[in-house]
C-alpha cells in the first residue's frame, strides 16, 4: 500500500476519488475507498477540499450521499473532540460492564485472533500505516466486545500505528463500536467478514449466528492481555537561528498544510513536542511520514522539542498557528480549520442528529458547481 507524500501526488490523489463506486463498494476491502485519510488527519488537505474536488465535476449531492456522510463523520469526531474536550478520552455516554478487562489483547499484538482476514489486517497495519474501515471494525469488535476490554488500551495499540492516527476519530471510533458512543455494541460474525473481505473461513469462533455473539465466552486466542510500553521515536533536531522580525508559523502533527499562509514572510516551524507523544505516542513509521509530508512547506524546520524552549517565543511579531484541541497551550493567534459544516454550538451524541442538522445546511448553501473546461 503506497502512500506519496509529494503534495502534487496528494492533489492527483484527491481529484482520483469516484464518489459513485465508492458508494456501491466502500465496505468491501477491495472497494473504490479514497486512502485519503493520512492527508486529511495531518492536515496537509481538509475534508472541505475534498468535498469540494468532487462538486466541482458536476456530481449532485443526492447521488454522492454515502461519500459526503463519511466526510461528515470526521466532522462530527472534531466538533465532539472541541465540545468535550479530553472528555472523548472517557467513556463518552455509556459505561458498559463487559469490559472489565484494561489491557490489550496480545492477539492484536500478535496478529493472532484466529480470524484470518482480521490477523492479516492487522499485518498490514504494522507494515503499512494503514487499516481499512471495516477491517478496523472488526478488529475492534473482536478485542472489545468478544474479547471484552475496555478501549482505551486497545485504541493506543492502533493509534500507534496508524499514519491517519486522529485522536478524535481513533477514540470516537472505538467507543462506537464498543458501545460506549452508541446505543449499542456493533458485533461481526464471519460470514460478513467472509462476504467483505473475500475470506473463505469457517468453524472459527465467529462463525455464529448473529444472535449468539453477545456474552458468548471469551475465546482462547483472546485471554492473554498486556499493557504495552510504547515508545515515539523522535529524531534529534536542532533549530537553526530564527528571524526575531519575523511572526512565527507553528506547524504540528494535525497541520502539515502547504497553502496555509503560504505568501507571509515567516518563520516556519513543525513543533513535534515530546510531551505530546508521550501522551500518544506513534511509531518511528509515523514520524517519518510526518516529517516527509513537512517537505512539502518550503523552509520549514522541524524541531522536536518543548513549546517553551523554542529560542525567543515570545520575542516574535506575532505567532500563528490553526485551532486544535490537542494544542491549545500554543500562543497567538489560531486561525480557524477549513469545514464543510459550521459550528455545531453544541453536542451531539449521536451522528444520526449531528447529520440531519448539517444535511440541511448542506442543501441550503451547496450548488454543484459544474467543472469548466
Ligand atoms: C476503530 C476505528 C478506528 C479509527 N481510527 C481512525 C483514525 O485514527 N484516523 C482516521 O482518520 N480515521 C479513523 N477511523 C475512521 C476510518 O476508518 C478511516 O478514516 C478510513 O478508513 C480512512 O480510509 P480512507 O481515507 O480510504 O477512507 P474513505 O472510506 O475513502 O473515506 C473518505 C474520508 O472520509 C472520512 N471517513 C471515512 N470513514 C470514516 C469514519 N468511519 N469515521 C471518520 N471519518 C471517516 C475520512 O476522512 C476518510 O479519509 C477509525 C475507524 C474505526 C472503526
Amino acid at each position: 500500500m503506497f502512500f506519496p507524500k509529494s503534495y502534487s501526488a496528494i492533489l492527483q490523489r484527491m481529484n482520483q476519488a469516484d464518489p459513485l463506486a465508492y458508494g456501491r463498494t466502500r465496505n468491501y476491502l477491495n472497494g473504490h475507498i479514497t486512502r485519503l485519510s493520512p492527508y486529511i488527519s495531518r492536515g496537509v488537505i481538509s475534508v472541505k477540499q475534498v468535498l469540494e474536488s468532487v462538486l466541482v465535476k458536476g456530481y449532485r449531492l443526492e447521488e454522492i450521499e454515502p461519500f459526503v456522510k463519511e466526510l461528515a463523520w470526521r466532522e462530527y469526531f472534531q466538533r465532539t473532540w472541541q465540545h468535550l474536550e479530553d472528555g472523548i478520552f472517557e467513556d463518552i455516554r455509556i459505561r458498559r460492564t463487559n469490559t472489565s478487562r484494561k489491557n490489550v489483547p496480545v492477539a492484536l499484538l500478535n496478529a493472532t485472533t484466529g480470524i484470518e482476514a482480521v490477523d492479516t489486517g492487522i499485518r498490514e497495519l504494522v507494515n503499512t500505516g494503514y487499516m481499512h474501515n471495516h477491517m478496523r471494525m472488526y478488529t475492534a469488535s473482536i478485542a472489545c466486545n468478544i474479547g471484552q476490554t475496555h478501549w482505551p488500551e486497545p485504541a493506543r495499540w492502533m493509534y500507534y500505528h496508524l499514519l491517519d492516527g486522529d485522536l478524535a476519530s481513533n477514540t470516537c471510533s472505538w467507543q462506537w463500536v464498543s458501545g460506549q458512543f452508541s446505543n449499542k455494541q456493533y458485533y461481526c460474525n464471519q460470514e460478513n467478514i467472509n462476504k467483505y473481505t473475500g475470506s473463505k473461513q469457517r468453524n472459527s469462533f465467529l462463525d455464529k449466528p448473529y444472535a449468539d455473539l453477545p456474552g458468548m465466552e471469551i475465546p482462547a486466542s483472546l485471554q492473554e492481555g498486556k499493557i504495552p510500553e510504547w515508545h515515539t521515536p523522535l529524531p534529534e533536531t536542532t533549530l537553526a537561528p530564527l528571524d526575531p522580525s519575523l511572526p512565527l508559523l507553528l506547524y504540528n502533527s494535525y497541520n502539515l498544510d502547504p497553502e496555509w499562509r503560504k505568501n507571509m514572510k515567516a518563520n516556519r516551524v513543525l513543533l513535534l513536542e515530546p510531551s505530546h507523544f508521550r501522551q500518544f505516542p506513534v511509531s518511528s513509521r509515523v514520524i517519518q511520514f510526518i516529517t516527509a509530508l513537512g517537505q512539502n512547506i518550503p523552509g520549514l524546520q522541524v524541531f522536536c522539542g518543548e513549546l517553551a524552549s523554542i529560542p525567543g517565543l515570545h520575542q516574535f511579531p506575532a505567532v500563528y498557528s490553526k485551532e486544535h484541541p490537542a494544542f491549545r497551550h500554543y500562543p497567538g493567534i489560531k486561525d480557524e480549520r477549513d469545514w464543510i459544516f459550521p459550528a455545531t454550538g453544541r453536542f451531539y451524541d449521536s451522528f444520526f442528529q449531528f447529520w440531519k442538522q448539517q444535511e440541511k445546511f448542506l442543501q441550503a448553501n451547496r450548488q454543484p458547481v459544474r467543472q469548466t473546461a
